[in-house]
């Protein structure tokens, strides 16, 4: 179905979806590894590009794994988009193909990221660099050094900063580097990087678009220019999403809308309350009018998000005291499922970091970061509350 003009709800359900001969409303599951041809032409058309064709799953050449690939397009208003078997293989596969003249990643990222970019790609000789949310200024030394990819999220993790899409992205182009926005944090519900002139959007699928928190995938979306050299990176490291993740996956993206919509009213209440609680020192979420990225994010995003953060009045001690006390939320990494979370930066996404190095970064040891979920916003609220007391 042509769902080019259709609003986002829409393209959740339809976008992608093939219609099988007996009649299923959903896109079936093709777990065949390979796929056979009436003659050696026919499967050389494939082999050599010449038509579409489903051939060999780890290819992603799979009728699944393409109809999934066509609704994640549709979801960022992508040209071509790849499914991978996590976030992470998506961030790899993007920083091999498109990161060797070197990488900028600007503000907060999630740890794994990090490490990768801190540790492994130079290990590789892939030069990195990190600019301060807050010291922009460094972005223009390191892309007139040549650096190729400019790399962020944005909210960032556990801060929330927020970083201007389209200015990063003007000054990036200005020296030929393309632009790569993580964009798990806010999904595609309340944020479209490339509509803003980002070049790449990433998402750990795993979050938002899977939902529930129980599965792995990870997309990339971009231009079928440059997603083409991206492709033989994921076919060769073998991080092709499965069939069966992939139909899950599409599963859980047609109730996006819905989940992300309720996720950013409940957080949005939840992040009021907090703010009048007596022992709460701070609440970083983006859609309060006196957080200080709430200008760029009203500029650049449809909604705020189910991600917020708060500082305690105490020390580590009573931070930990808080959070062992709730009940509703659970305490665990992750983040975007329905059911709420609730971590402490210090214990688990900077647990690596020294305290000069927290500090930063802006991470403080009464930190709690919330994943709110679809429970009611008033359960929510109760529980923080007697945590708190
Ligand atoms: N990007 C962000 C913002 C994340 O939070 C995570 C995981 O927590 C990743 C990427 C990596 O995704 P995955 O765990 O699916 O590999």
């Amino acid at each position: 179905m042509d769902t080019k003009n259709s609003a986002l709800a829409t393209r959740c359900i339809h976008a992608g979806e093939m219609q099988d001969a007996n009649g299923s409303p959903h896109t079936p599951i093709y777990t065949t590894t390979t796929f056979k041809f009436d003659s050696t032409a026919d499967l050389l058309d494939v082999v050599e590009g010449r038509k579409p064709g489903s051939l060999y799953t780890r290819y992603g050449l799979n009728p699944t794994i393409r109809a999934l690939e066509d609704k994640l397009a549709s979801l960022e208003g992508a040209e071509a988009a790849w499914a991978f078997c996590s976030g992470m293989a998506a961030e790899v596969a993007l920083f091999l193909t498109h990161g060797r003249k070197g990488i900028i990643c600007i503000g907060e990222a999630y740890g794994g990221s990090m490490e990768l970019l801190a540790s492994q790609l130079p290990e590789l000789g892939i030069p990195t660099y990190f600019v301060l949310a807050n010291e922009l200024k460094g972005l223009n030394t390191y892309l007139e050094q040549g650096a190729g990819l400019v790399f962020f999220e944005t909210p960032t993790n556990p801060t929330m900063e927020v970083l201007d899409i389209a200015a990063i992205s003007n000054t990036a182009h200005e020296y030929g580097a393309l632009v790569a926005v993580d964009n798990t944090f806010a999904s595609p519900v309340n944020q479209n990087p490339l509509e803003l002139g980002a070049d790449f959007v990433v998402h750990s699928a795993t979050k938002y678009l899977g939902g529930h928190s129980d599965l792995t995938a990870g997309a990339l979306m971009g231009s079928t220019h440059l997603l083409a050299t991206v492709w033989p990176w994921r076919k060769n490291l073998g991080t092709t999403i499965s069939p069966e993740i992939a139909s899950q996956l599409m599963r859980s993206i047609r109730s996006l809308v819905v989940r992300v919509e309720r996720q950013n009213a409940t957080a949005k209440t939840v992040a009021e309350a907090m703010l009048k609680h007596p022992m709460v020192a701070g609440v970083r979420y983006p859609g309060l009018p006196g957080f200080s990225g709430h200008g760029v994010a009203k500029a650049q995003m449809k909604g705020f998000g189910g991600m917020l953060t708060l500082e305690i009045k105490g020390n580590y001690e009573d931070a930990v005291r808080v959070v062992d006390r709730l009940k509703l939320f659970a305490i665990a990494p992750s983040l975007g499922g329905v059911e709420s979370l609730a971590t402490m930066p210090v214990t688990t996404t900077h647990h690596g970091l020294s305290p000069v190095e927290r500090a930063m970064h802006g991470i403080t040891d009464s930190m709690i970061r919330l994943s709110i979920g679809l429970e009611d916003a008033a359960d929510l609220i109760a529980d923080l509350e007697q945590a708190l007391g």
